[in-house]
């Protein structure tokens, strides 16, 4: 019998699996997922599926994680959240501003689940998930056990992990713990949060501002399936920006530590004029165009070929490679875009 996983993508893509089991504690998570392991029978791990493509039917087991609990434990200067990977990421944040505890805001609204959030090392309005990153448990598949990583042994970058690496198809996040200090600082530096006096903005004003820009500027995936930002903002070296600069100067990059500069994906989509564009019934956002939409009923084929269509476009228009953000899934396992 086949499940359907629409309403388990955010892209409300119409694809299906062959055998679909919801986990709700992490010691059925983990005895399913080494079941399913030892068989050798294909598995997909799905928290929120707002970082997922799929383009054909799964022929295999999809494991929702949908395991549940947040314990608070202290110290002097630090609380320690120990989260189950089934949460959901955005009620974390809120439920840390209900107990007074800050620095979570910034983040507020990413949709999906908290065992995904270190995989990718989501990160919005100057901050990112690594910030307070204390521990990542994991099931290790080939050895069935529960090990940890403190911080530093997940390699977090941007949009980046050790699970998105090496480790990537070999571990299944089973819990998160967060680390927050109690002498909470603002994070106000990126745009729209830059008119906060920092000797006076509390975390809720700052978590309003961001939930209300959020709201604004993103579709909500209720009513336009999508995954947020389709690709990674390109990091090019100082040579190739200042090539660009001297042609565009209104391009805006980022200094990064090692010298090269950031620059914005969606610009560059935009200025290589695929705003609005279409392929059958995937879409460019038409104000937002680093989010790609399904207009209805589109298949992963087309957002893939519309995301295809894009690389080649930004590439042949700014000798720029754009990386995709989101998973994209095959029928038995994850594929390249190309
Ligand atoms: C409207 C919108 C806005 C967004 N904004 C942002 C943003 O501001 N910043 C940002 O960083 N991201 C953003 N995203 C992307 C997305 O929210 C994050 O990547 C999120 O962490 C995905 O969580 P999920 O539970 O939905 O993961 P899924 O989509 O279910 O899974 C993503 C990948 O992780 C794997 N996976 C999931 N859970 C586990 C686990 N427990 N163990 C092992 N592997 C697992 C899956 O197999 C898959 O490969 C946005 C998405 C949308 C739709």
């Amino acid at each position: 019998m086949s499940i359907s996983l629409a309403v388990f993508n955010t892209l409300g893509l119409q694809q299906s699996c062959s055998s679909f089991v919801e986990v709700t504690h992490k010691a059925e998570l983990v005895e399913t997922c080494k079941d399913l392991y030892k068989q050798q029978l294909p598995m997909l791990i799905l928290g929120g599926g707002s970082n997922v493509v799929f383009t054909d039917d799964f022929d295999g087991t999809v494991v929702k994680v949908a395991t549940k609990g947040i314990q608070v434990t202290e110290d002097t200067d630090y609380y320690y959240l120990s989260v189950q990977a089934g949460e959901n990421w955005h009620n974390l944040v809120e439920f840390c501003l209900n107990k007074q505890i800050y620095g979570l805001e910034n983040l507020a609204l990413i949709p999906g689940t908290v065992g995904a959030a270190p995989i990718q090392n989501i990160g919005a309005y100057g901050v990112e998930f690594n910030r307070f990153c204390y521990q990542v448990e994991f099931l290790q598949l080939d050895t069935g056990t529960l090990n940890h990583f403190d911080k530093d042994q997940c390699h977090f970058g941007y949009r980046d992990s050790i699970f998105k690496q090496q480790l990537k198809n070999l571990v299944v996040i089973t819990e998160v713990t967060l680390r927050l200090n109690k002498q909470w600082q603002p994070i106000i530096n990126y745009g729209p949060l830059q008119h906060f006096d920092p000797a006076q903005v509390t975390a809720k004003q700052i978590f309003d501002s961001v939930c209300k820009v959020r709201q604004a500027k993103l579709p909500d995936p209720k009513v336009l399936g999508n995954v947020g930002s389709f690709f990674k903002n390109p990091i090019v070296s100082s040579t190739c920006y200042e090539l660009l600069k001297s042609r565009y100067a209104e391009l805006v990059g980022y200094q990064q530590i090692d010298g090269r500069f950031k620059i914005a994906a969606g610009w560059l989509i935009d200025t290589a004029g695929l705003k609005g564009f279409n392929i059958g019934n995937a879409g460019v956002h038409k104000d937002q165009a680093l989010v790609l939409v399904n207009l209805g009923n589109a298949t992963g084929a087309e957002i893939c070929q519309l995301a295809r269509h894009i690389i080649q476009e930004v590439y042949d228009t700014f000798a720029v490679i754009l990386e995709p953000e989101p998973r994209i899934m095959g029928s038995v396992e994850e594929i390249e875009i190309q």
